[in-house]
């Protein structure tokens, strides 16, 4: 994957889905960082000084940009990724649009000056005012699996707050960070606001030693080493962690409607969503029907070469050591007495495959139930009851999302309230991700720390400061020197007096 290229060091970016190299990026050293942060720091206050209206004009011709070039936007979304054509655009097109008008309309809101109101008996007659102001240069890491919705995504508030960003995209996906890089320029960003850090995970470690703030999506073990950075820095991390989402499928559900859902969020994206269904939990009595159902599903998914729309269902896996992860766990799966009713093989040899696959007879001894597998896999486990799936589905040590599936949404509600997850879906699954004003992140370390989306979606990139402001201003205050016994008789009666509980 690298090599030299024009003298510098290089990383060949491959089409996962037939393993041609399409494209070479420079694999950038922590002095190229380096100078990436002194220029955006140096191009940040402009941009902040621009305000909301300044920014939001950039960021709404942005919105209007990506609809003008989405075909190219999608083919490159797919070309480095190997997906379908609708998982990019529904994922990440429709994602990327919508979220450039959401930052633009709702940043001026979330961030507005607050006043403060203060029980305080020292501060009568004083504004007190809570104001957001941006950290000033933000890094953002990101993994391969959305390179515009999970990677580029975030820097979308970052920028929106009035900061400069570094984004390091996935060394697998760098291509789609580089264009929408074009966009913002075309579209009036001020130069070096933002920038685009291609290379490996030491380049990710520079951007993490140079800015103000680390938000990162990728997986826990890399989530832990930029923890620990970022704390030796005392910079704050938001961290967006793996995921072993599990699913429950209560008796009393539409059975078809969680079947659907079933085969169509593990398998969507390859199953490469950190929100993908993971795991399934069905009550016993609709367990036979449920896995007939999701297998005849899952058996008629079309997977290949993506070439435009509608041409496959499912396209390829797109990071190479995922195909030896996805096999390891079926393996295990099969190894420790477990069926497979459809998949369970490699499939092409060209690129990175591995097939649609439903595993039965499953327990949490396999690695498929326990660990994130990240791949089109679908283990279903047989439950007694809700108990049993509650406590199958808290047995892990992630915590993104889940779903449950019952007709009766009231019970779905008390079962959703003791998952322990950042979010849970009720007779739905993943579309929480597309409401942009309802917060998403982990419930549990594994899954990560913070929130992206909602008002602390921007909020973190932001530094409080608060203002105290003095409107009366008399030569002295009654609580200063010099002190007598009179003042503090009576200081303490009034204390007593606010403070009968
Ligand atoms: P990864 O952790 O291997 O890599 C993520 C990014 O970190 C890459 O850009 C990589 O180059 C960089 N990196 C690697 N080592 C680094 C270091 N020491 N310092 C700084 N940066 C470093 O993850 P991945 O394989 O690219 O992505 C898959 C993982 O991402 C899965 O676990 C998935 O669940 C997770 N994910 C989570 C979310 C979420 O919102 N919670 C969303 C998408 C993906």
């Amino acid at each position: 994957m690298m090599d030299d290229h024009n003298g510098s060091r290089q990383i060949a970016v491959e089409n996962p889905a037939t393993g041609e190299v399409i494209a070479h990026v420079p694999d950038m050293t922590p002095e190229q960082v380096a100078e990436l942060a002194r220029r955006g720091r140096a191009a940040q206050p402009v941009w902040e000084a621009l305000g909301f209206d300044g920014r939001a004009k950039v960021l709404k011709r942005m919105q209007r940009w990506i609809m003008d070039n989405a075909d190219e936007l999608v083919r490159t979304i797919c070309s480095e990724t190997g997906k379908a054509y609708e998982d990019a655009q529904i994922a990440e097109l429709s994602y990327g649009a919508a979220a450039f008008g959401f930052w633009a309309d709702h940043a001026p809101r979330y961030l507005a000056d607050e006043r403060i109101h203060s029980s305080s008996i020292f501060v009568k007659n004083k504004r007190l005012v809570l104001r957001y102001r941006p950290v000033g240069l933000v890094g953002v890491i990101g993994p391969w699996n959305y390179p515009l919705t999970n990677s580029f995504g975030d820097c979308i508030p970052a920028l929106a707050a009035g900061n400069s960003v570094i984004l390091k995209p996935s060394e697998i996906t760098p291509l789609t960070s580089l264009f929408l890089a074009k966009g913002l320029a075309a579209c009036g960003l001020p130069a070096d606001v933002f920038a685009v850090a291609t290379g490996r995970g030491a380049t990710g470690a520079a951007v993490v030693d140079e800015v103000d703030m680390i938000m990162f999506t990728g997986s826990t073990a890399t989530g832990r080493k930029i923890a620990m950075r970022a704390a030796e820095r005392l910079i704050p991390a938001s961290l967006e962690l793996g995921g072993k989402d599990p699913m429950i499928v209560l008796a009393d559900a539409n059975i078809e409607r969680a079947a659907n859902h079933a085969a169509y969020y593990s398998m969507f994206n390859c199953g490469q969503t950190c929100i993908s269904i993971e795991r399934c939990y069905v009550e016993a009595p609709v367990y036979d029907e449920f896995v007939a159902r999701v297998t005849d599903k899952v058996r008629a998914i079309r997977q290949g070469v993506p070439t435009g729309p509608g041409t496959v269902d499912v396209g390829s896996l797109t990071f190479p050591p995922q195909v030896e992860t996805v096999e390891r766990h079926v393996e295990d799966a099969r190894a420790r007495g477990a069926k497979i009713l459809t998949g369970g093989k490699r499939g092409r040899t060209t690129g990175y495959w591995y097939e649609p696959t439903v595993l039965v007879d499953v327990n949490h001894d396999m690695a498929c139930m326990r660990e994130e597998t990240f791949g089109p896999t679908l283990p279903i486990m047989k439950v007694a009851d809700a108990e049993e799936a509650i406590r199958l589905a808290n047995d892990s040590e992630y915590g993104l999302c889940a779903a449950v599936f019952s007709r009766d949404t009231a019970r779905a509600e008390a079962v959703a309230r003791r998952i322990n997850a950042g979010a849970v879906t009720i007779n739905d699954a993943l579309l929480n991700y597309t409401a942009l004003e309802l917060p998403m992140g982990g419930a549990k370390p594994g899954s990560g720390i913070g929130y992206r989306h909602g008002a602390g979606g921007i909020r973190k990139y932001c530094r409080h400061q608060s203002l105290f402001i003095s409107r009366i201003n008399p030569g002295w205050d009654p609580h200063m020197y010099p002190y007598t016994a009179w003042r503090s008789r009576l200081f303490a009666r009034l204390l007593r007096l606010l403070n009968r509980g």
